[in-house]
C-alpha cells in the first residue's frame, strides 16, 4: 500500500492536523511507502514533516499555484497520485481537507471515507470508523477500490514525533497545470491576527446564547484570556451575527479536542457535542441543571454565566497574579 499525505502548512510550521495524518500514515504503512505533499510549501515545512517520520515530501511548485485555487489543488494532486502510485490518499478534515479530499475522489474514480476517527487495513483495502447522525452513532466502512481517499477528524489522532527525525527527501513538483485547471482563485487572506484557532488550542471557552447579548462575550473573552486559550462559539451564536464563523463548533463547525473545554451558557445539542465531545475535560456553565450539556460535562457549575464567569475569571487571574480587566 502506498499513501500521500496531503500536507497543510502555516508560515514554517506544519498543522497539527497535518501531523497526525503523518501518523496515520505511518501506521498503515513503512515510512518509504509514503510520500506527503505540500502545495507551495516551505523546506522548513518539509522539515517539520520529517520530525514525525515522514521520508518523502513532494513540494509542488509552478506559477499557477501562487494562488491557492482549489480545482488547480485537485490536478495537483491527481497528478501526484500519478507520480507516486499511490493507492491512498489522505487529508485532513479541516477546511481546506473538506473541500478537496471529495474533488481528488472523484478524479481518481476513488471510494471515499469521509472524517475517520480510525483507520485500519485490511488487505490493501482502508477499514474506517466513522461518526454518523451527528456523531450519536458510529460506522465502519470499507473502501473497494482500487484507488482509496479519506479525510481524518482533526485532533482525534495522535501525532507522535519520531524517535529521531527522518532524513527528509525533498522533491521539487512541478505539476502541468494550466488557466484552465484554476477555475477560482484566492486573491486576498485576512488574518486575525494574534486569535488562537480554536482548532489548534489546547484551551477553549465557548459562549452559547445564555450569554443573552454580544456586548456580554467580552465575558467569555476574558476568561480565554486568563486561560490562555481560544475562543469557541455555538451555531445559535454564530447565527445571530455575534461570532464570527471561524470559531463554531460543531458538526457545522470545526472539531476540537482540547484539554480543557469550557462551555458558557451553550445547551450541548448534538451538533454541538459533535464537535467538541472528546475535549478531555468539559467544564459547563449553565443556569438549567437539566440542561444535556451537563450529562458530558466533568465539571458543572448551575447558574448565571453572567455572574459566575467575572468570578472565575478574576479567581483565576488571582492565582496567576494577573491583573483583572473583566
Ligand atoms: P440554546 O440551545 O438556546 O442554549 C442556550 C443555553 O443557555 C440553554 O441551555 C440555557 O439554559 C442556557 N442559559 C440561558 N441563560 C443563561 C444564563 N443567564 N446563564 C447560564 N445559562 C443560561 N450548533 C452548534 O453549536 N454547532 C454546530 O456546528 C451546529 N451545526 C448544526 C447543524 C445542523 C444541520 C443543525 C440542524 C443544527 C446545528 N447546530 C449547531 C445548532 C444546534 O442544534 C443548536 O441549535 C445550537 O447548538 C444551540 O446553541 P446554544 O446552546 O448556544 O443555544
Amino acid at each position: 500500500m502506498k499513501i500521500l499525505v496531503f500536507l497543510e502548512g502555516q508560515e514554517n510550521h506544519l498543522k497539527r492536523a497535518s501531523k497526525e495524518a503523518i501518523t496515520a500514515a505511518l501506521s498503515l504503512a513503512p515510512a518509504e511507502n509514503v510520500t506527503g505533499i505540500l502545495l507551495h510549501g516551505t523546506s522548513e515545512q518539509a522539515q517539520a514533516a520529517g520530525a514525525f517520520g515522514l521520508a518523502n515530501v513532494l513540494v509542488a511548485q509552478g506559477d499557477m499555484l501562487k494562488d491557492y485555487s482549489v480545482t488547480a489543488a485537485t490536478s495537483v494532486i491527481e497528478q501526484a497520485v500519478q507520480q507516486t502510485g499511490a493507492d491512498l490518499v489522505l487529508f485532513s478534515a479541516t477546511a481546506h481537507g473538506k473541500e478537496l479530499a471529495p474533488r481528488v475522489a472523484v478524479r481518481l474514480q476513488a471510494g471515499f471515507a469521509p472524517d475517520c476517527m480510525a483507520i485500519e487495513l485490511d488487505g490493501n483495502q482502508l477499514v474506517a470508523t466513522r461518526p454518523v447522525y451527528a456523531g450519536k452513532a458510529s460506522q465502519k466502512i470499507k473502501i473497494t477500490t482500487p484507488k482509496q481517499v479519506a479525510s481524518l477528524r482533526p485532533n482525534i489522532f495522535t501525532a507522535k514525533k519520531a524517535a529521531s527525525a527522518a532524513n527528509v527527501n525533498v522533491q521539487e513538483f512541478t505539476p502541468n497545470i494550466t488557466a484552465a485547471d484554476v477555475k477560482t482563485k484566492v486573491t486576498n487572506v485576512a488574518v486575525n491576527e494574534g486569535k488562537l484557532d480554536v482548532s489548534e488550542a489546547d484551551i477553549i471557552v465557548s459562549g452559547g446564547r445564555g450569554l443573552k447579548a454580544p456586548e456580554n462575550y467580552h465575558l467569555v473573552e476574558s476568561l480565554a484570556k486568563a486561560l490562555g486559550g481560544a475562543v469557541g462559539a455555538s451555531r445559535a451564536v454564530v447565527d445571530a451575527g455575534w461570532r464570527p464563523h471561524t470559531e463554531q463548533v460543531g458538526q457545522t463547525g470545526k472539531t476540537v479536542s482540547p484539554k480543557l473545554y469550557v462551555a458558557c451558557g451553550i445547551s450541548g445539542a448534538v451538533q454541538h457535542l459533535a464537535g467538541m465531545s472528546s475535549s478531555k475535560i468539559i467544564v459547563a456553565i449553565n443556569k438549567d441543571k437539566e440542561a444535556p450539556i451537563f450529562k458530558l460535562a466533568d465539571y458543572g457549575l448551575v447558574g448565571d454565566v453572567l455572574e459566575i464567569l467575572p468570578k472565575l475569571t478574576s479567581k483565576i487571574n488571582e492565582v496567576h497574579g494577573k491583573p483583572n480587566h473583566n
